[in-house]
């Protein structure tokens, strides 16, 4: 089968899967203190519609799996999830983004399912900021979720996601650095982006990726930069002696548009070919009205076919998405 190109020419390999727009967790960068209205669950996809996109997807050659909320692990039963999308023909790769609040628990049925890599969010090791940027007292349970994980082998890379607010993750690089060598964790450093749902994101809070660089080598000498795939949205380093790795995902500082092979399934199944869209395609109404395969696959070709070239952050009069983070799913 020709495989999934937009009107760039860029080939499509990775889709994130949000499957749920609930959290647990109410992170200043992403949520608001109540949260927000959830979506009815019968507005959500089940997993076997889920199962089903993935399938005409990886068809297409669309075998980057990555699953991802609100808080996915908060979707009940997740691991039977996880089990049928391990299954399908042509995912190579199946990964979550979580929060880790409930890793502790899921990491062995999750692996035991399929799943193969893992990014948990951390921001912070202390406890009191932890709690201040999360607004959970849960720092222990993540770290639990972590180190529990780390008992899997066959979870590898796990990626610890730092989101870098300027004037308050300055002071957490040193200890976030010093995990990723201590511990068999790549520290990824994510700029902070304007997808808050609270819409209070300014471009002067945005500690960039070179910054970041900057406090680390100041501490530890130059970094030595890593070979990464095109598409990767990350920069990886490592440490000079070697024991270590951090990764640098720059996308106000450093846009890796040009490159982009993502596309994203919202939870209530609208298709959004970048993060920053402001338009979407629906494919939960198709699906539910008896769509075929082949008209499933002729909708996404078409969609994407428009996937935006790149976000316009930097451009003035740049336009918020038409959806906040824990709606889209990173
Ligand atoms: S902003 Fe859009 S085009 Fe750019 S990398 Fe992200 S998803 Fe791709």
């Amino acid at each position: 089968m020709a495989p999934l190109v937009d009107g760039w020419g860029r080939e499509i390999g990775s889709v994130r899967v949000s499957v749920t727009d609930k959290c647990n967790f109410r992170c200043r960068y992403c949520m608001p203190a109540d949260g927000l209205e959830w979506l009815p669950h019968a507005e959500l996809l089940t997993f076997e519609e889920i199962a089903r996109l993935v399938r005409v997807l990886a068809a297409m050659g669309v075998g980057e799996v990555r699953l991802t909320g609100g808080e996915p692990l908060a979707r009940r039963g997740l691991p039977e999830l996880v089990a049928l999308l391990s299954t399908v023909d042509g995912v190579h790769d199946l990964s979550l983004t979580t929060n880790g609040v409930l890793l502790d628990r899921l990491a062995a049925p999750l692996v035991r399912a399929g799943l193969t890599r893992l990014n948990v969010s951390l921001d912070s090791l202390n406890h009191v900021r932890f709690a201040q940027m999360t607004r959970r007292d849960a720092l222990d349970r993540v770290l639990a979720g972590l180190e529990e994980a780390e008992r899997h082998p066959q979870l590898r890379p796990i990626k610890v996601n730092c989101v870098a607010v300027r004037g308050f993750t300055e002071i957490e690089v040193p200890a976030l650095a010093e995990l990723a060598r201590r511990k068999p964790y790549v520290v990824r450093f994510i700029e902070f982006m304007p997808l808050d749902a609270d819409e209070a994101w300014r471009g002067d809070e945005v500690l960039s990726g070179a910054e970041i660089r900057a406090l680390v080598e100041a501490r530890w000498g130059p970094l030595v930069e890593l070979p990464t795939k095109a598409s990767s949205t990350a920069r990886r380093f490592r440490f000079a002696d070697g024991i270590g790795e951090l990764g640098f995902v720059s996308p106000v500082s450093e846009p890796f548009c040009s490159a982009c092979d993502r596309i994203r399934v919202t939870a209530d199944g609208q298709l959004r070919t970048c993060l920053f869209s402001r338009r979407e395609w629906d494919l939960k109404g198709p699906l539910r009205a008896g769509a075929s395969d082949a008209e499933l696959e002729q909708l996404i070709r078409h969609a994407v076919r428009h996937k935006e070239l790149k976000h316009r952050i930097n451009d003035a009069g740049f336009v918020r998405a038409s959806r906040s983070m824990s709606q889209i799913g990173g």
